[in-house]
């Protein structure tokens, strides 16, 4: 299939950089969100990420006008008939997940491929709440999306190979590089990465070490750009948990099980950069 029209469901953090890299690489994007503030301010993400690429000399203001007239937001379903693939980046919740495949099932052609964008959520089920479930994978892109190279494919049991070709030379034209992992909960990068974040945790909780000495340690020791307390506040300390549990909802890996002190700063709102606070201050 020649993929054209490209529809995103939820304007936040993952739907706005999704929406941008695929309009960016040529094609006609439809993006919507529950209500038009954010919605509006998916779409200001957006545009200021192409404005800065021009402040920048990276992009001429003619490519970002015509960019920007590839992008269409809407707070209709109906919109996204046109759409060759709609790509859902909306909250991480299996009902609402399912309510959205559901609705898009109903409206989009039958040979429209739907994909999700779940960092943990089993693919599976969301593909058998349409009648299209060999059309259904999931599709995880990683944060910031204009920035992150790779992209996990998420092959379910019934994924057909004709849906797995057409969306892997739609994310390497999207200048992506793919990677392929069946529908168990993390995929590749956060089955591994989770019990290491997690290990991290557990090293401050047991006052084995400071947390400016964890990052550090892995910091220069190992080479990483960024320690994994630091990381974890990057990905948000809320996420990092409701990923550890569903990890160990399936694998019962005691690695797996959120330490209480990551409960603890999740309940007292410390959920990291996007807050603030978390295992570091971002004031
Ligand atoms: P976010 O909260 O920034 O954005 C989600 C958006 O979806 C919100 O604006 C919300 O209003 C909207 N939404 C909810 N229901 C909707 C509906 N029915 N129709 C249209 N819009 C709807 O969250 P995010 O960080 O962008 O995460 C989105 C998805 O991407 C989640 O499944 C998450 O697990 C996944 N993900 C997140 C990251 C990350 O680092 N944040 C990385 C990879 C994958």
């Amino acid at each position: 299939m020649n993929i054209k029209t490209v529809g995103v469901v939820g304007a936040g953090q993952m739907g706005s950089g999704i929406a941008q890299v695929c309009a960016q690489s040529g094609y006609h994007v439809i993006i919507s969100d529950i209500n038009k503030e954010l919605l509006d301010r998916g779409m200001g993400v957006i545009n200021g990420a192409l404005a800065k690429a021009v402040e920048k000399g990276k992009m001429s203001e003619d490519a970002k006008k015509t960019v920007q007239q590839r992008l269409k937001g809407t707070l209709s379903f109906d919109d996204y008939k046109p759409c060759d693939i709609v790509i859902e980046a909306a909250i991480e919740d299996m009902a609402e997940k399912r309510r959205i495949f559901s609705s898009l099932d109903r409206i989009c052609p039958p040979q429209t491929i739907l994909a999700s964008n779940t960092s943990c959520l089993s693919v599976m089920e969301m593909a058998m709440s349409t009648k299209r479930p060999a059309q259904v994978l999931g599709l995880h892109f990683f944060n910031p999306v204009p920035v992150m190279k790779p992209v996990e494919i998420v092959r379910t049991l019934v994924t057909s190979d004709a849906t797995i070709g057409t969306v892997r030379a739609f994310s390497e034209s999207l200048g992506k590089k793919v990677i392929i992992a069946k529908d168990v909960p993390g995929f590749i990068v956060n089955r591994l990465l989770i019990p290491y974040l997690l290990d991290a945790v557990r090293l401050l909780e047991s006052g084995t070490a400071s947390k400016e000495d964890i990052d550090d340690g892995m910091v220069l020791g190992c080479n990483h750009p960024m320690g994994p307390l630091a990381l974890a506040d990057f990905i948000g300390l809320d996420t990092v948990f409701f990923i550890a549990n569903a990890l160990y909802d399936e694998f019962k890996d005691p690695k797996c099980a959120p330490p209480p002190l990551l409960r603890k700063m999740v309940t007292a709102g410390y959920l990291g950069r996007k807050r603030g606070k978390g295992f570091f201050d971002y004031k």
